[in-house]
């Protein structure tokens, strides 16, 4: 599979090795951000450096307007999407009886909301070329849940239903959708929690350390590869052991 990969929140973290790596695979990669133009312009020229080709978009992936008006820049500019990876995600942790409704309303549209508007978006031109990649990044904390992230947990399992649900609605068009459970990856969202939180995950973790971001862009990389042409509707699971 070739072609445009779009990749949301590819500024920074995850998203940022995810584009590199589908940039070395030979896809025109979309640097999507939501404020850190300077970053996302960093990766873009990473890309162009090293012969590929990339542009950056900025636009709320939470927003229906913002995400319309970047699906048209995008195929205006490079073509219609062949691989969409809706990385982009933000926590905003607290136990629940403190939890206010704005809290869990802003992590809900960035981690879910998003990406019902970009899968929507994007099927729509993989749906009349037959094909098409839609890889989701939840988190282990959708798949077991984790005290103090109601609303994050609830927004990443909400992403492994609606990977299930659009696997099979779309399956019949040649399309595969599939989600990726990262648990513990060193990235600014990592840092946020400070070295006692992060020393003692690793000390839960089979590997004994956090993951990087480049080890959750390789089985990225491989689920847009045509050697994952059979699989749909998985949830893979890259957290060192976390979950054993
Ligand atoms: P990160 O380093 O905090 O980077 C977040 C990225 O998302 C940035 O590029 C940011 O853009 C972008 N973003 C945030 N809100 C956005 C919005 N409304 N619209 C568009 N882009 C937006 O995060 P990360 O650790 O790489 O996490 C990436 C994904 O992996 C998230 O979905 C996260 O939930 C998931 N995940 C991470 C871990 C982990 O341990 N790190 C574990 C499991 C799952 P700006 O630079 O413009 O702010």
């Amino acid at each position: 599979m070739t072609g445009v990969a779009l990749v949301t929140g590819a500024s920074r973290g995850i998203g940022r090795a995810v584009a590199l790596k589908l940039a070395s695979d030979g896809f025109a990669v979309v640097v999507n951000y939501a404020s850190n133009s300077a970053k996302a312009d960093e990766v873009v020229a990473q890309i162009r450096g090293a012969g590929g080709k990339a542009i950056a978009v900025q636009a709320d992936v939470g927003d229906q307007d913002a995400v319309s008006a970047m699906f048209e820049v995008v195929t205006e500019q490079l073509g219609p999407i062949t691989v969409l990876v809706n990385n982009a995600g933000i926590t905003d942790d607290g136990l629940l009886l403190r939890m206010s409704v704005d809290q869990w309303d802003r992590v809900i549209t960035t981690n879910l909301r998003s990406v019902y508007l970009c899968t929507k978006a994007a099927l729509r031109s993989m749906i009349r070329a037959k094909a098409g990649r839609v890889i989701n990044i939840s988190s282990v904390s959708g798949v077991s849940g984790n005290a103090g992230q109601a609303n994050y947990a609830a927004s990443k399992a909400g992403v492994i239903g609606f990977t299930k649900s659009t696997a099979k609605e779309v399956g019949s068009r040649g399309i595969t959708v599939n989600a990726v459970a990262p648990g513990f990856i060193s990235t600014d969202m990592t840092d946020a929690l400070g070295d006692e939180v992060t020393g003692a995950a690793a000390a839960q973790i089979s590997l004994g350390r956090l993951g990087s971001p480049e080890e959750v862009a390789s089985v990225v990389g491989y689920l847009a590869s045509d050697g994952a042409s059979y699989i749909t509707g998985q949830t893979i699971v890259v957290d060192g052991g976390l979950a054993l």
